[in-house]
């Protein structure tokens, strides 16, 4: 198996959506799906282009309701050619005999890669291989090659390049009640004989996108003379280039492109823009040749090697190919969040969720001025949490459950069960828990970078007007004398509301009230780590009362958290008092129960009556914090935490899990990683399975679940090598699987580039001879070692004293 290559044999319709998905092409700037270029938009392919940050809002009538969304833009399909032999209809697989077909995403280079022998109706038989890649090195460049060699027959062609701009969004069927058009044409042009342009604007957010191509008949018989004629519409242009092709000679076709946004730095006109680009833009090889380049450096740093499982591998090497793709160092100056579906479909909308928790952690270790970037999306619309908080009778700032453009709350009211067809309330936007999140994120950047500058700019600022915000949804209840949460939900999404109640949301979601418990401690002594002038200014500019950290001291210490009595932690208050499902039962009518919510909710039924989970959500908190972590949580708020709390909780909630979010076996995964590994392992490799497998059957298609794929970095990283930040040292806890033989990667912390190494009982630590690093810590069962760049060191791993059984 070549663990860099992603290769399908033979075509499926059916499959097709989710092999564009896979095989989609991105630099962290745009992405491609990787659909054929010859295919229009149809129930089998699906031909879009996204980039960061371009999103538009348009409002559908539905039954007479208006229903607003904004969705993350479908741009001009950039990619259409089309061939035509003497005259013929054009190319479409369905009116050829396939001969041979390979589809390919070449991992390491981003490089997709489809070659086809097939048989027109009039014998001929022919091969084409299409190469593409949207340049790592030269963000605003792709490029598309296509070899086309006749191999019975000599004649002329046609090919048609074109920029699409009549497309719409529409890739996710159960959306296509509602609005999808986005898009109004501006202009089209050529820029000399060989580039044709086109410019369109967002509907509603009047966002400038244009796009040129650069198409040349290359590496052709000397003899062959290319006719090129130009036809153009406002939304539309081609250029369809005619030659002479003869039996067994190969010829080649580059079709180059260029992207500029008025989002774009240095844009006036973006038109212009991109006809100049495409004009400049160096031929396909050697615009490949810095591409490849830009990736082979990008892997020196990012890959994570494993042995023991070469599927394994291959899975993990793909996932982060796709991570890359869509985080990249250009991504980091974008204002770009980091959307759930990655920039390779249309579910969510592009929307950006609490689930760049699991993406942080490995763009932290290795870009994090990519993780920098991230979090300056949340700080330039903490203005907008601020009105959302005061809207809702609330200080500080509340970031909303799902952020676009501006930072306002993206949730839909009412969403479509496809199993019932019905609209049904979706109040999924009580999941305040995005707010420890967010904080979360800031903090764990912070103890892997030490960017006091970020922190003392923006991080601190966000902090603590995210502890205000759960300072003023809290109340006292001084039956208790503990602080109570009411009316949110935990991550788990299968319970919205208490059963029968009218009013959203649950008391004392455990996940939420331990977070808010850790970071009020956090926010509390925030202030210390700053220049005392950086701190005295902050204090001013929010206007921060002494009696505001006495409140968070005091919720740190006395926020409460429901048990069930025998050790185990409610989910939420109540929790214990639900019924249990008879999963059996469940299990044998429907086959996949993931979505327990939908199947519940077309019977008639409701989920929020049962003891179910749609993800770890109590186990989240054994997911994010160490044991030890947690015991100093827990025993500050007074409650016990003994070694077996985790374990307890993690074997009860696994029982009563769908994982019908794919965030789930990530967590799961995670927390078993300490307890029971080869359980830890089967979920992993259901991680890694869930996009290339399409475990969710059919949501794949619609956009990779870019924290799944990255949560499985996590779970190598933090599970298995059991690698955590504390208070400025670097920790490793290794429990690998008995599966994975050595497991080595790369990474930075705190300036230096160090490689790590588990191999042979022994864990080794080389710090790169890189100028300007400062020493770093070290620490594994106890023990700190200082390294120095250049430096290398051991641990024996035999030697030390049992795991530690934490997680
Ligand atoms: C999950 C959320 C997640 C969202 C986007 C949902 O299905 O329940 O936790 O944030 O998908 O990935």
């Amino acid at each position: 198996m070549n663990e860099f290559t992603l290769t399908y044999e033979g075509f499926d319709p059916a499959e097709e959506g989710l092999r564009e998905a896979l095989t989609s092409t991105g630099n962290g700037y745009l992405c491609a799906r990787g659909a054929a270029e010859w295919e229009d938009a149809d129930d089998v392919d699906y031909p879009g282009t996204y980039m960061h940050g371009v999103y538009n809002r348009e409002t559908t009538i539905l039954s007479g309701r208006p229903v607003l969304n904004e969705d993350l833009v479908n741009l001009p399909n950039w990619l259409v050619l089309k061939l035509r032999i003497d005259g013929d209809e054009a190319l479409g697989l369905a009116e050829v005999e396939l001969l041979d077909y390979r589809h390919e995403l070449d991992i390491r280079h981003a490089l997709m890669v489809r070659e086809l022998r097939f048989r027109d109706r009039s014998q001929r038989e022919t091969t084409l291989r299409s190469r593409r890649f949207v340049s790592m090195a030269d963000p605003h460049y792709a490029g598309i090659e296509w070899t086309l060699t006749p191999l019975n027959w000599s004649g002329r062609v046609e090919v048609v390049a074109a920029i699409d701009g009549r497309v719409t969004n529409g890739g996710v069927a159960r959306y296509r009640h509602l609005e999808g058009r986005h898009l109004s044409p501006v202009s089209s042009r050529t820029f000399g004989p060989n580039v044709i342009a086109l410019k369109v604007e967002t509907r509603q957010s009047n966002l400038y996108i244009s796009e040129a191509v650069r198409t040349l008949v290359v590496d052709a018989p000397t003899d062959v003379a290319v006719e090129q004629r130009a036809h153009q519409m406002a939304d539309y242009i081609q250029h369809v280039l005619s030659f002479d092709v003869r039996q067994g000679r190969p010829v080649r076709l580059e079709k180059m492109a260029a992207f500029s946004t008025s989002r774009d730095p240095a844009t006036s006109d973006t038109l212009v823009r991109a006809g100049t680009m495409a004009q400049r833009v160096p031929d396909f090889a050697k615009a490949l040749a810095r591409h490849s380049s830009s990736w082979d450096e990008l892997w020196r740093l990012c890959d994570v090697r494993l042995s023991g499982d070469e599927r394994a591998q291959l899975l993990l090497r793909l996932h982060i190919g796709h991570i890359l793709q869509v985080c990249s160092e250009h991504t980091a100056d974008l204002d770009a969040g980091a959307p759930a579906r990655g920039l390779n479909g249309e579910a969510y909308r592009g929307h950006v969720f609490w689930d760049e928790l699991f993406v942080l952690p490995f763009l932290n270790f290795r870009m994090s001025k990519v993780s920098r970037g991230l979090l300056m999306y949340r700080y330039r619309r903490l203005d907008e949490a601020r009105a959302a908080a005061r809207e809702a009778g609330f200080g500080g700032a509340m970031y909303p459950w799902q952020s676009g453009s501006e930072g306002t709350e993206e949730t839909q009211h009412i969403h479509l069960n496809p199993l019932s067809g019905r609209w049904e309330p979706d109040l999924s936007s009580n999941q305040r828990h995005i707010n420890a999140a967010i904080f979360y994120n800031i903090w764990q950047y912070f103890e892997v970078t030490e960017d006091v500058e970020f922190l003392g700019d923006c991080g601190a600022e966000m902090m603590l007007e995210i502890a205000r915000f759960w300072a003023a949804i809290t109340h006292f209840n001084p039956e208790r004398e503990r602080f109570e949460i009411h009316g949110v939900m935990g991550p788990d999404e299968f319970h919205e509301k208490y059963a029968g109640e009218t009013e959203a949301g649950l008391r004392n979601n455990a996940y939420t009230n331990v977070m808010v418990a850790w970071l009020c401690t956090v926010a509390g002594n925030l202030l210390e780590l700053l220049p005392p002038n950086r701190a005295d200014a902050l204090r001013e500019r929010i206007d921060l009362a002494d009696d505001e950290l006495r409140l968070w001291e005091d919720m740190s210490r006395r926020m409460f958290v429901p048990f069930h009595g025998d050790g185990v932690i409610s989910q939420f208050e109540g929790y214990d008092a639900l019924l249990e499902l008879n999963w059996d039962a469940y299990r044998a009518k429907y086959g996949n129960i993931q979505r327990l919510d939908r199947i519940l909710r077309a019977e008639g039924d409701d989920p929020n009556r049962y003891k179910i989970a749609k993800q770890a959500d109590t186990v989240m908190l054994f997911l994010l914090f160490s044991g030890d972590e947690l015991r100093a949580i827990f025993e500050r708020l007074g409650y016990t935490y003994d070694s077996g709390t985790a374990g307890k909780n993690i074997a009860y909630y696994d029982r009563r899990t769908s994982h019908g979010s794919t965030l789930s076996f990530i967590s799961h995964a995670g927390v078993l990683a300490a307890i029971d590994r080869e359980s830890s392992w089967q979920r992993f490799l259901a991680a890694l399975e869930s996009d290339v497998g399409d475990l969710q059957g059919g949501t794949t298609k619609e956009g990779i679940h870019l924290g799944a794929m990255a949560g499985t970095i996590d779970i190598v990283q933090r599970g298995y090598a059991g690698m955590r930040v504390h208070a400025g040292v670097l920790h490793f806890d290794p429990r690998l699987p008995e599966r994975v033989g050595d497991l080595s990667f790369s990474m930075r912390f705190r300036g230096a580039v160090i490689s790590v190494t588990l191999a042979d009982g022994q864990l080794a630590i080389a710090v790169d001879q890189e100028a300007m690093s400062r020493p770093i810590r070290i620490g594994v069962d106890g023990e700190v070692r200082e390294l120095c760049p250049g430096d290398r060191t051991t641990f024996d791993l035999a030697a030390r004293s049992a795991p530690t059984g934490h997680v």
